[in-house]
């Protein structure tokens, strides 16, 4: 039970104010220490009322005006000082399990296994370019992917070797500055898969006869 509770239903505002002190007559009146009061004019049962100045309240109240303390503070000091149980509420954050922490060598491995997948994508998609869009005839213009392809397929298989046998420090260099590129690769990728993909929709009806018509 929370502190309010139990001192709520365990003391009057009687009580408490003649554990701190008070004078209280036999019919429950006393002299307001809340007012220059001359007469007792302050009533107490269970809660209490001064017909001078009209404080009035329950044993919280009492003690919280008495000490001048927060209704918190003078109810967990009735609790205490009359020895009532409670059960005190400190905010207590939920637990939230938490995630092992990657170990430095686990995020390397798994920027390089990042770098990896972008860049033999890349290789891949490049040399499917370098066949599909080749120029047909020598006044052709060339077509920007197989441009793309001409340019990149070195340097690409190149980084990938590194990756496949390079030592640790070149491993971790490549890794630390190809990373935004490899970013860019794979978004490119996904961007050409995408495009990719709404053509097939698009021209599977067509394909497909085609192909029919191959065979037969
Ligand atoms: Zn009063």
């Amino acid at each position: 039970m929370d502190v309010f509770r139990v001192v709520k239903d365990n003391v009057t505002a009687r009580q408490v104010a003649e554990y701190y002190g008070m004078k209280i007559g036999r019919n429950g009146m006393a002299c307001c220490p809340f007012h220059d009061d001359k007469h007792p004019s302050m009533k107490l049962d269970k809660r209490y009322y001064c017909f001078g100045c009209g404080e009035k309240g329950d044993a919280i109240d009492f003690v919280g005006k008495y000490f001048g303390m927060t209704s918190k503070d003078a109810a967990m000091k009735i609790a205490d000082d009359f020895g009532m149980e409670y059960k005190s509420e400190k905010y207590k954050p939920p637990q939230k399990p938490l995630k092992p922490k990657k170990t430095l060598e686990q995020e390397f491995c798994e920027a390089q296994d990042y770098c990896f997948k972008g860049l033999s994508d890349y290789l891949h998609l490049l040399k499917e370019w370098k066949i599909k869009y080749a120029p047909k005839s020598m006044d052709e213009e060339w077509h920007p992917l197989f441009c793309e392809a001409l340019d990149n397929i070195d340097q690409t298989e190149y980084l990938l070797d590194t990756l496949l046998n390079g030592d640790v420090r070149d491993r971790a260099f490549l890794v630390q500055n190809q990373g935004r590129k490899v970013k860019s690769i794979h978004e490119r990728i996904r961007e050409f898969n995408n495009r990719r993909e709404k053509c097939i929709t698009g021209g599977s009806e067509r394909k497909q006869r085609a192909h029919e018509r191959e065979r037969g």
